[in-house]
């Protein structure tokens, strides 16, 4: 069901491994592009009609408006089971100890006297948060779009997600629970790359926004890199991924559930073991059969994510090729199940979020760690980060220098427009000291 990469005796360069040796989406974003753009020029040039159209499409509805009416989300709310609140509640409550420790503080620096920069954070006027809920539905993501926007102070803030037929063309009403939760009233259903369109660009219905996080399938993360510039965009987080780096101390039942778990999400999900024991490997190849037999989405999409070129078991020779191997491949999700396992998570350099030990599996980030579960995919670790408060600030330089302090780095700054050959910027300062840079003679 999974297959086997053998990286034993290949030689890991001193830079790091060839990536193309490692398991890769058949998918990737590059070749989804040219299907979403056509997508996104239609809603730009047809608004909420062009919506409707995709709605009818790809999710199988017929709507008339996309904006979700205030009272189906009162009412999704007050008709939330109540288990499922409580849950929702907790996740939030998490979410928001650890998001309100990354607020930044603007800081001032007195670079001579009379001239300082200071460093002011400002939040993103209005941000487009993209909820997916295509193969499965996401009032997590609410959670962690939502917490990390409002703790940055983000003002004005809307929600996208795709219209379920079950629930007469709304989103699902989980997510709108989760939304009234979080006191957000602008929701909208829209769904894939349509919905990131209608954030860039604006409709009838909808203001655009200046930034769009979230993450979602292939289609999604397509468009944010298509209209990235236009608007802002988080890391590109699409179909998920987990790598496992383990050793003989760990239990193969768990190593499996954990691979299955989010190949759960999605046919493109990848699911990857790294490990220097061939016994390990061969406990979790037994194991994944007997556990995916008994899962709910075994054929829709469990099947298909662990037998695809996206997912793996990588043999190396020891834990310093694993490290090797892992941080080439920049996993969304690390976990580590080895001996000394913090030591190692230690030493990781490229992943989304790492989880640490037998007692941290994905699944906990997921709904109720603390952490963001919006996190990088596609190898994007090794520059990106996950959601977090900084995804919606801004820091903007504020330059105050007095007249003295300008004189004394006047000469400095005319020079070094002289030497590229911008002999305007050197005038601008000298106007201010009667065309003489002080100092001269
Ligand atoms: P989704 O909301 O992302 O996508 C559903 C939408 O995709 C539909 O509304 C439809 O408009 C569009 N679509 C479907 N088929 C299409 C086609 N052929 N052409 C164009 N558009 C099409 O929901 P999903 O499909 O369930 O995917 C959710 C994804 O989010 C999964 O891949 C999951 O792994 C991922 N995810 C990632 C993270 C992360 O942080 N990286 C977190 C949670 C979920």
């Amino acid at each position: 069901m999974i297959s086997r990469i053998d990286l034993r005796g290949a030689a890991f360069p001193e830079g790091g491994i060839d990536r193309d040796l490692l398991p890769r989406a058949e998918l990737d974003v590059e070749a989804a592009l040219e299907k979403v753009r056509p997508i996104c020029d239609d809603v730009r040039h047809r608004g909420t009609a062009a919506l409707v159209d995709y709605a009818r499409r790809f999710d199988g509805v017929t709507i008339e408006r996309v904006r979700v009416p205030r009272e189906a989300l009162t009412r999704a709310l007050t008709e939330l089971d109540p288990a499922v609140r409580a849950a929702l509640e907790e996740s939030i409550r998490r979410a928001r100890l650890v998001h309100r420790e990354q607020r930044r503080t603007d800081h001032t620096t007195r670079v001579v006297p009379g001239g300082t920069v200071t460093e002011r954070w400002v939040p993103v006027e209005r941000v487009g948060l993209y909820v997916p809920g295509g193969r499965s539905v996401y009032p997590s993501s609410v959670v962690m779009n939502v917490v990390p926007a409002q703790e940055a102070g983000v003002g004005s803030m809307a929600v996208a997600s795709p219209p379920q037929s079950e629930f007469g063309g709304l989103p699902h009403p989980t997510i709108l629970a989760a939304c009234e939760l979080l006191g957000v009233e602008e929701v909208y259903a829209a769904g894939g790359a349509q919905a990131v369109a209608m954030f860039a660009y604006g409709t009838e219905e909808c203001r655009p926004v200046s930034l769009v996080t979230g993450p979602g399938n292939i289609y999604v993360a397509a468009a944010k890199r298509l209209l990235k510039g236009r608007i802002g965009i988080d890391a590109e987080a699409g179909p998920t991924e987990i790598a496992i780096l383990a050793d003989t101390t760990a239990d193969p039942v768990h190593v499996a559930a954990d691979l299955i778990s989010q190949a759960e999400h999605d046919p493109l999900a990848a699911s990857v073991l790294v490990t220097d024991s061939e016994e390990l490997a061969a406990a979790v190849e037994k194991e994944l059969d007997a556990q995916v037999a008994a899962s709910k989405h075994a054929e829709e999409r469990i099947r298909p994510a662990l037998a695809g070129r996206q997912s793996g078991i990588v043999l190396v020779d020891g834990l310093e090729q694993g490290l090797a191997v892992v941080d080439a491949y920049a996993a969304e999700h690390l976990e580590i199940q080895t001996r000394d396992a913090a030591q190692v998570a230690a030493r990781v350099r490229n992943a989304g979020a790492i989880f640490v030990g037998p007692y941290a599996p994905v699944s906990l980030g997921d709904y109720a760690a603390g952490s963001n579960h919006v996190l990088p995919t596609g190898g994007c670790a090794c520059h990106s980060s996950g959601l977090s408060v900084q995804s919606f600030l801004r820091g903007i330089h504020v330059v105050d220098y007095t007249r003295q302090a300008l004189a004394e780095v006047a000469g400095h700054v005319v020079t070094l427009a002289e030497a590229e050959d911008l002999p305007a910027h050197g005038a601008a300062v000298k106007a201010r000291f009667d065309w003489k840079v002080p100092g001269d003679k």
